[in-house]
């Protein structure tokens, strides 16, 4: 074990004044912002369409009370079991002072380098405070590299610059290469099958992944000779047993969007300029008031919002009751084109749309088949339809 002197914390950009002041208005003034974490930044690009996400997250608003102060509280998150699995998982990974961890590194993404021996660092990185435990990480990196020698850095402190404020994420782990590459690692407790696991799990670790490869970035961009690595490594157990297995992820499309996102973030100013100035989501304000303010900003609801935001039933109610499309999925929203509504996708495959458009006229021909195929079909007995289980 290495360990690292206190250093100066990294230097980030104050957000202007009247912008802070704006967003705490937003928050409600005595409301504490709700710092970001990789899962907050990689849920913005689940949904990059979304303002109402970008808002709220770029004003710190808790959307957990947001939601249950609105009457919708989120289902989203870990079950404390899940949580007590996962991390006895990656207890296991990084046992024997991180062999197995290192070993997976160099099997799948050491191409060419000696194998980590019983010499790899593991450095200490402990420090007071997030700005300080960030300091320790980028002076680990730093030596890290410069000794050409592979190191692990269990829980390392990294920071992000987010509209203006630091953003501090704790990825489950960083290797070092010899050749001053460095590969994040995320250990996962869903199984790998086969080889393979749940592609949306995979798809929420990359996205997850790819925001710790951009905080990397900002570190590796200030060192000659260091570089990191677009794979990342992703652990799980193999099978239905406890033995870890890994695979590599490809992060490059999730990073672009996520970096992406966070441009759109520093806009948040934007967003909030076109928005009335005493509009407040303070989750102490009466339900109705909250609602008046969260509907005032545009919102991209899909199904795949469940799974990535706290916001999700609430935005799910009002885009059923709006008659939404998005409601029914992204991809028919995008079939769809510009009919925004159930009713005018109904209206459209009744003949009521306009005679150019593709999108009616494939609705027309879908309404006419269908129809044709009805009148084809014998006619279902009153106990068949009593019998079908829709
Ligand atoms: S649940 Fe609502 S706020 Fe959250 S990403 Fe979806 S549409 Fe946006």
């Amino acid at each position: 074990m290495s360990s690292y002197p206190p250093s100066v914390p990294p230097q980030t950009t104050p957000q202007t004044t009247p912008l802070r002041q704006r967003l705490a208005d937003l928050r409600g003034p005595a409301v504490p912002p709700r710092p970001l974490d990789a899962r907050a930044l990689a849920a913005l690009a689940a949904n990059p369409g979304c303002g109402r996400r970008a808002l709220l997250d770029g004003a710190g608003v808790d959307k957990t009370a947001l939601a249950t102060a609105l009457g919708s509280p989120s289902a989203f998150g870990q079950s404390q079991f899940a949580i007590v699995r996962g991390n006895s998982f990656e207890a296991k990974v990084k046992g024997d002072g991180g062999a197995e961890l290192l070993r997976l590194v160099h099997e799948h993404l050491g191409a060419g380098a000696e194998p980590p021996g019983a010499a790899a660092l593991v450095p200490d990185l402990t420090a007071a405070g997030p700005q300080g435990r960030a300091a320790r990480t980028a002076l680990a990196l730093r030596e890290a590299t410069s000794a050409g020698a592979w190191t692990l850095l269990d829980h390392p402190m990294l920071a992000l610059e987010v509209a203006g404020s630091p953003a501090y994420l704790e990825p489950d782990a960083v290797v070092v290469h010899p050749d001053g590459r460095w590969t994040v690692v995320e250990i996962k407790s869903f199984p790998m099958i086969d080889g393979g696991a749940d592609p949306a799990k995979v798809g929420a670790a990359a996205r997850q992944a790819a925001v710790y490869v951009l905080a990397l970035e900002n570190t590796a961009g200030k060192l000659p000779g260091a570089a990191v690595g677009h794979e990342v490594l992703l652990v799980c157990p193999k099978d239905f047993s406890n033995l870890p297995t890994a695979a590599p992820v490809d992060v490059r499309r999730e990073r672009s969007v996520t970096r992406r996102q966070l441009e759109r973030l520093t806009r948040v100013e934007e967003l909030a300029a076109l928005l009335p100035e005493d509009l407040c989501f303070d989750p102490a304000r009466p339900a109705e008031e909250l609602d008046r303010a969260v509907s005032a900003v545009p919102a991209a609801y899909a199904p795949e919002c469940l799974a990535a935001c706290e916001l999700a039933f609430h935005c799910r109610q009002r885009a059923r009751a709006a008659d939404e499309v998005g409601a029914l999925g992204r991809s028919l929203r995008a079939e769809l084109g510009g009919l925004g509504t159930v009713g005018e996708a109904l209206a459209a495959a009744a003949g009521a749309g306009p005679a150019e458009d593709p999108t009616a006229a494939a609705l027309r021909q879908a309404a006419r088949l269908r129809a044709e195929a009805l009148a084809l079909a014998p006619a279902r007995t009153p106990s068949e339809d009593s019998a079908c289980p829709c």
